[in-house]
Formats: C-alpha cells, sequence, structure tokens
C-alpha cells in the first residue's frame, strides 16, 4: 500500500484532514515518510541548502557562536544544539571553524534534535570523532546555557491553513475528488490564533500557522533566559506570513504538494513573528542572510579560500559566495532571528 492509498483510506473513514496533518505524514511517517527514509540533498537529490552549498555557511555560524560564548564568560559546559541537521554538514563545519577558540570544543555537549533515523545516521557518519546525542525535542536537552541554531527546520514542521471569511476563518482541508486528493474548506469558525491577524487580512487572503513552532521557541527562550547563550534560527519567510506558501520540491523543481505523498519535500514559509513572540527571551531583528554573513565576514574568507585555490576552484567559492549571500539567490529570500537573555548583547551579525 502506498502513502497516498492510506491517507484516501483514512480520508473516507475519518473525513477531511488539515494541511499539517497531511503534511506530518507526508514528512515523517515511520513507513513512508519524505525524511524518515531518505536522504534527500544535494544535487542528485530534491534540493539543496546553504551548508551544502558552501562550508564557509558553516564557518560563519560556528564563529558567531563561539563569539558568544567568549561574550558570556566562557561558561565552562554548554550544549551546542542543532535542531534538524539533515547530513550533519553545517555541524561538522561548525566544529572545525572553532578549533582554534581555545576551551570552546572542551566546554561543548554537542545535542543533536532529529526525527528521521536515516539523517541520525548520516549524521553519525559524518560527526565521527565527535560524541552528538540526539533527542527528539528541545525538552530533553540537558539544563545548561544553551547555543542552538536552526536552519531550514522550522519551514518543515506542519502548517495549517486558513482562508477569511468575514470575522472567522475557513480552515483549509484535504479531502477526496473522483481521482484522488484535493484541496477543500472547512466551515466558517473563529481562531482565537488568528485574532491579531484580522487587523492586515481581507476577505479570500490565506493565513498559515505553524502549531509546533511555539512550543519548541518558548522552550529554547526560557532556556536561554535561565541559563544564558543564544539561538541562530534560519530560514525563508517573513515577519508575518501572508498568503499560500504551501509547497513541493522534487529534483530541485516545484512539483503538486498532492502528488505522490511522501516523494517529495513539503514546505511553508516561516512565520518569524510568531516565533519571536513565544520566545521568552529577547530577540533580534529580522536579518536577510546575505546581510548577516556579509557582517561576519563571507567575503573575507571567500577570498582566503580564493587564494589558495585553483582557478576552477575560484569560480567555484564566487559561485558559492554568490548563491549564499546575493539578494537575487538566497541572500534576501532566507532570514535569520537571534534569541538571546534579555540585557545581553545580540549574536554577531544581528541587531537589537
Ligand atoms: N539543517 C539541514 C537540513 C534541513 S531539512 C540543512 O540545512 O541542510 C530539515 C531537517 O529537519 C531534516 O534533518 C529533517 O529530518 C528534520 N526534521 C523535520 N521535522 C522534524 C521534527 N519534527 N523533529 C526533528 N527533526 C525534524
Amino acid at each position: 500500500m502506498s502513502l497516498r492509498d492510506r491517507l484516501i483510506t483514512r480520508i473516507h473513514s475519518d473525513g477531511p484532514i488539515s494541511v499539517a496533518d497531511y503534511m506530518s505524514d507526508c514528512l515523517l511517517h515511520p513507513d513512508y515518510g519524505y525524511y524518515a527514509t531518505r536522504d534527500p540533498f544535494g544535487t542528485g537529490g530534491d534540493f539543496i541548502t546553504a551548508p551544502e552549498i558552501s562550508q564557509m555557511f558553516g564557518e560563519m555560524i560556528g564563529l558567531a557562536l563561539a563569539q558568544v560564548w567568549l561574550d558570556q564568560g566562557q561558561p565552562n559546559r554548554f550544549a551546542l544544539v542543532e535542531l534538524g541537521p539533515g547530513r550533519g554538514t553545517l555541524m561538522a563545519d561548525i566544529l572545525r571553524a572553532v578549533r582554534g577558540v581555545l576551551g570552546f570544543l572542551d566546554a561543548a555537549e554537542i545535542w543533536l534534535v532529529e526525527a528521521s533515523p536515516v539523517l541520525q545516521q548520516a549524521q553519525a557518519k559524518k560527526l565521527a570523532g565527535h560524541t552528538p546525542a540526539w533527542v527528539d525535542q528541545t525538552a530533553d536537552l540537558p539544563d545548561l546555557p544553551l547555543l542552538l541554531v536552526a536552519n531550514e527546520f522550522f519551514d518543515a514542521l506542519p502548517i495549517r491553513q486558513f482562508v477569511r471569511d468575514g470575522d472567522g476563518w475557513r480552515e483549509r482541508r484535504i479531502g477526496l475528488a473522483e481521482d484522488g486528493l484535493t484541496f477543500g474548506l472547512a466551515q466558517r469558525q473563529a481562531q482565537l490564533a488568528l485574532a491579531h491577524r484580522l487587523e492586515d487580512t481581507r476577505d479570500g487572503d490565506i493565513v498559515e500557522h505553524c502549531l509546533a513552532a511555539a512550543p519548541v521557541l518558548r522552550d529554547i527562550g526560557t532556556r536561554i533566559a535561565k541559563n544564558g547563550g543564544a539561538a541562530l534560527i534560519l530560514d525563508y519567510g517573513d515577519w508575518r506570513s501572508l498568503g499560500d506558501t504551501f509547497q513541493a520540491l522534487r529534483k530541485h523543481a516545484p512539483a503538486d504538494p498532492l502528488d505522490a505523498p511522501g516523494t517529495a519535500d513539503l514546505t511553508a514559509h516561516v512565520d518569524f513573528e510568531a516565533l519571536a513572540k513565544a520566545a521568552a527571551c529577547a530577540h533580534t531583528r529580522l536579518t536577510p542572510q546575505g546581510v548577516f554573513l556579509e557582517r561576519l565576514g563571507i567575503t573575507e574568507r571567500a577570498q582566503a579560500l580564493a587564494a589558495h585555490a585553483g582557478d576552477v576552484a575560484q569560480d567555484r567559492i564566487v559561485t558559492e559566495h554568490r548563491r549564499l549571500t546575493h539578494p537575487e539567490e538566497m541572500g534576501n529570500l532566507f532570514k535569520v532571528l537571534g534569541l538571546y537573555p534579555e540585557n545581553g548583547t545580540p549574536p554577531p551579525g544581528l541587531t537589537a
């Protein structure tokens, strides 16, 4: 039986499902889920992420986190955490970049939050030589100062979609048509969590709501407020989400999200305002990834790498630098939000 057949059977017996329920099954169903059953990254896969484009990305993040550690008095133990580490490339680049920061690695406990067994294996392999530990959720992390990074994690969390109708909202659901799955709309209802969106939307507008994100941010923020540290959250999205951003990618091209469930990456833009509001600590201004990386010195790093490279490698470094930073590539679409202790200083590259 395919995941599509299972979903059809489920909808037959229980009725239409939310976009969030659909996304959860497609991404993380233990037997059919996209992430649960494969490694989707790279040129041969379905999509490519910043750490897979260039080592410079992880190096900049690593040095920014090390600077936070220095600024906060070099705590002798802390949790170095990544949410959704994919192949483990970002963490590997972070760990390599900070080798020169005396005492940092000795103080670091490496924790990875990863739901996919296949990707956990890839991470273990990539990080051989270090001793990472895995947890299912941030609530299971130790009670220590926290230095955390999440790149393209929150866009993979399930979202619900609502269409404005007068003073209420109709949820977009997935039901059955003659030839398979189709979108439909539930009855109009009030939605407490969307009360603030009655101010900036009109009839017919679509608003997305990620139920799973707030508890994660609340937990991270509480830890930073209590024990110190910082978090860097990088993803595509904006301060406030508006419109339908639910999308599928297969082999680097957009696909129909309802086609062949479980075989394409499904994402939605991140609503950074919701993340910032849920965190019980200070947050930075939402900053474009290109600006953030430039402030951290990615151009100098690219020049240093290019100085020792042959012609082909030099061209590659220039292309990679451009992809990560240029406003027409990932520089503007991707944003960075930093979390830090109230009365503390924002992480390097970001402003209050
Ligand atoms: N950060 C990596 C991978 C991004 S893809 C990179 O930039 O390359 C999203 C990652 O989040 C994958 O590792 C996926 O398995 C993981 N993931 C998705 N939903 C998750 C959840 N609910 N809990 C834990 N990990 C999850």
